[in-house]
């Protein structure tokens, strides 16, 4: 654990430069607007150990994937979310000497990102013999005009005079620290520097066919004082210097504002024009203007998804950073859009969809915004059907196989135990469509486009399953759990689980579907009867000893031991011990079968529930991000009050306490929805199952009252949790029947009962 911050409600701020941690650090105070974001880079440049990111939603470029022994079905590339211009650069020169935090000491270090604002501030009091200046910094992305950014730079001389010079410009000559060959992505098209400079680049071209990019992005600088301006013109690089002489007690400012175009939305050769167009509408409205609209707008998604916490600030800023985080990376404003593991904070895991956003991020959206934000997600699947058809005739298997990781659709990853023996996730895509449905109680979607992803889906199950004689029951062999601490392993107690809950659903679903789509889908009573037999023959490993469900074949000959065996310095094991001992090892990196009395929560006794989690938690070391939230639900769920606090603790501030030691890398956004899910899902005992909206909270002990915000079925709830009382207040829409612990009530304007 490593905490660099202070504790605060709404700012993750602190007073000093911790040039060990830079990179965590920058993580941390990475911001971004579902469009674009960046690291938290120092605008002046910094010489010491940094890295520099920013990211363009939806641009990517498919890596050729470096494998030593090729084999067939191997994705070709390996596709990552790729640096693109960087635009926040205004080098800054006292006297011609280069101000950089690595070398020079300066005092009064204050770096502040105001959650509730979304603006990232810093400040520090540099000095050389008897010139003394403070420097402040201001930088916000708009999330009310997606392709602009705003940066500001405030010189004040409190001692003596100088010539302070600024160079203030925009660099396309990048680099991904993870790309394979040491490739860089991006050459230039065109650019110019003027009043307004820009630069124009597109992404190499690719063998692979699949779409290249060109981006403009352009700048201006707005600034106060008498100054003398020039131009930078330079291959890859557009800017300008301004230099300013500055006595004691002068000022000085620099807003630069930049937009960004992609070829996602604007034509090649429309995108300077643009890009100007929308610098021209910045500029006439002016700076304050365009900042108060953003604090506004972000003041409107806090009112509709705040959670309180009274009484623990830690708890209180760590739920908030990670809603930020993840409103930061994703809005819901772009079908073709989806949540990478990282956002616009790092490289790390190529940027693209993983299963983690059906998995973690779905159930949170659900509640926290309307439903179009959701169909959003679940069309971004639709969309992609082709290609999940496409991933499996490529590994020789009929039906849809959705990606392991994807930009369009078709499988890109490069590690052969993900991509492939990770077919797990096809029954996440499917589980999605019930959770919508489920939640919404809207079937429409179902029925005009799911259904066609679940039949896709339910094919491959019934094609990738096989029959074993000798045991007279259908098995899955070779694949890997969400436990990726064992490959190639049989029978995946969840994986067969999940499947067979797959079929079942969509044969349930074609029951209503309407007699054209059965048509469409070409389904025959054959295959129908087919999944029915599948799932009335699956086989499931169970040990009636232990009365559990078994990880898979041979999880139980394993040399089992609880994660308490293991001494500190081996931990993470993932970043101590080998491969080959982690994979002979039983211990659980995320949630496995878990995950499935998780998912399936209302099939399973209280009873099964415990015996389950009393067994592998014990050996789970959470070495996944994803993992302590579920863990903290199904604690909280089974009374294990203290067990739930600490998961939820372990989820909300995984990376502003960088608990798995990697935050330096980027934020684990796609498990930015833990800390939400924990005290929804967990602490409040919120369940959906069977139409029916049910609520069982506790208040953790540390904490004198919490309350949040759910939307349902066109209602919005607010739930405050006390000591003794839980309070349902119906804020919008008509009344409903909800249960509050075992007891039915009408929620007409509020209800109150006392904690059970
Ligand atoms: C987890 C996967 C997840 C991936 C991306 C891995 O560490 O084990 O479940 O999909 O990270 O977040």
């Amino acid at each position: 654990m490593k905490r660099l911050f202070d504790i605060d409600p709404w700012e993750i701020k602190t007073t000093s430069l911790d040039k060990m941690n830079k990179r965590l650090q920058e993580s941390i105070t990475s911001i971004g607007n579902g469009y674009m974001g960046m690291r938290g880079n120092f605008e002046e440049g910094y010489s010491g150990d940094t890295h520099i990111g920013t990211y363009l939603a939806g641009v990517w470029y498919p890596d050729k994937t470096r494998v030593g022994w090729w084999k067939i079905g191997y994705p070709e590339y390996f596709g990552k979310v790729i640096n693109a211009t960087n635009f926040i650069p205004i080098a800054i020169y006292v006297n011609d000497e280069k101000v950089d935090l690595a070398v020079d000491a300066v005092k009064e270090f204050n770096l502040s990102l105001n959650m509730q604002e979304g603006i990232l501030r810093r400040s520090y009091v540099w000095s050389k013999e008897n010139t003394e200046i403070r420097f402040s910094f201001k930088r916000y992305v708009s999330i009310v005009q997606k392709e602009l950014a705003v940066i500001e730079v405030k010189t004040e001389i409190l001692k003596g005079s100088a010539t302070v010079k600024f160079d203030s410009y925009l660099d396309g000559d990048v680099e991904n620290e993870d790309s394979n060959y040491e490739e860089k992505f991006w050459i230039e098209r065109q650019r110019d520097s003027n009043e307004k400079s820009y630069l124009t680049t597109d992404t190499i071209e690719n063998p692979f066919g699949t779409e290249q990019f060109t981006v403009t992005t352009m700048m201006q600088n707005l600034a106060e004082g008498n100054s003398h301006r020039e131009t930078r013109n330079q291959h890859m690089l557009v800017g300008e210097t301004i230099a300013f002489e500055l006595g004691e007690g002068e000022q000085a400012l620099i807003t630069k504002l930049v937009t960004v175009v992609t070829s996602r939305d604007i034509a090649a050769e429309q995108q300077v024009q643009e890009a100007s167009n929308l610098l021209d509408a910045a500029v006439l409205k002016g700076t304050e203007q365009l900042e108060a609209e953003h604090k506004a707008a972000w003041k409107e998604r806090w009112s509709k998804a705040d959670v309180k916490i009274e009484g623990d600030d830690e708890s209180q800023q760590g739920v908030r950073f990670n809603i930020f985080q993840l409103f930061s990376t994703y809005y819901g404003n772009d079908s073709r859009l989806n949540i990478g593991p990282k956002g616009f904070t790092g490289e790390k895991y190529g940027g693209a969809t993983y299963w983690d956003t059906e998995a973690f991020i779905l159930p949170m959206y659900l509640s926290t915004s309307d439903k179009e934000v959701t169909e959003q997600l679940l069309d971004y699947r639709y969309n992609q059907l082709e290609g999940a058809y496409h991933n499996a005739r490529q590994q020789g298997l009929k039906g849809a196989l959705y990606p392991m990781v994807t930009f369009n659709g078709i499988e890109s990853h490069n590690e052969w135990e993900i991509t492939f023996e990770e077919i797990h996730r096809n029954g996440t895509i499917a589980y999605a469509i019930y959770n919508y449905t489920n939640y919404t109680g809207d079937d429409s979607y179902l029925q005009q486009k799911g259904i066609e992803v679940l039949v896709g889906i339910s094919r491959f199950w019934a094609d990738r399953v096989h029959f074993s004689k000798r045991k007279n029951s259908y098995m899955i062999h070779g694949v890997t759990g969400p436990n990726e601490y064992e490959n190639n392993i049989n029978n995946n107690w969840y994986t067969n689980k999940m499947a067979t809950w797959t079929l079942r659903y969509t044969i349930e679903s074609l029951a209503n579907a309407s007699p054209v789509k059965k048509e469409e889908l070409e389904i025959s009573e054959e295959e129908l009867a087919q999944w029915q037999d599948i799932i009335e023959r699956m086989y499931y490993p169970y040990d009636e000893e232990l009365g559990v469900f078994v990880q898979h074949d041979t999880f139980l000959d394993k040399d089992l031991q609880t994660v308490d065996s293991l001494s500190p310095d081996e931990r993470p094991i993932n970043q101590n011990w080998s491969w080959d001992k982690i994979l002979r090892s039983p211990f659980i990196k995320q949630a496995d079968v878990l995950q499935g009395l998780y998912y399936l929560n209302h099939e399973f006794s209280i009873e099964e529930k415990e015996r389950n989690f009393d067994f592998y938690e014990p050996m789970t070391v959470h070495e996944s991000s994803l993992s302590p939230a579920i863990h903290a639900i199904l604690a909280a769920e089974l009374g294990k009050e203290e067990k739930a606090v600490e998961f939820y603790a372990r989820t909300a501030r995984l990376d502003l306490d960088n608990y798995n030691n990697d935050t330096e890398d980027g934020l684990h956004i796609t498990s930015m929805s833990g800390g939400w899910l924990a005290i929804v899902q967990g602490f409040a005992g919120m369940r959906t199952a069977n139409e029916e909206l049910a609520f069982k909270p506790f208040c953790p002990p540390n904490w004198s009252s919490y309350s949040f915000l759910v939307k349902y079925r066109g209602r919005l709830l607010e739930v405050q949790v006390t000591k003794s009382v839980v309070t349902v207040q119906l804020k919008e829409g008509e009344p409903l029947e909800i249960r509050l612990y075992d007891k039915k009530e009408r929620l007409e304007d509020a209800v109150s009962t006392s904690v059970k």
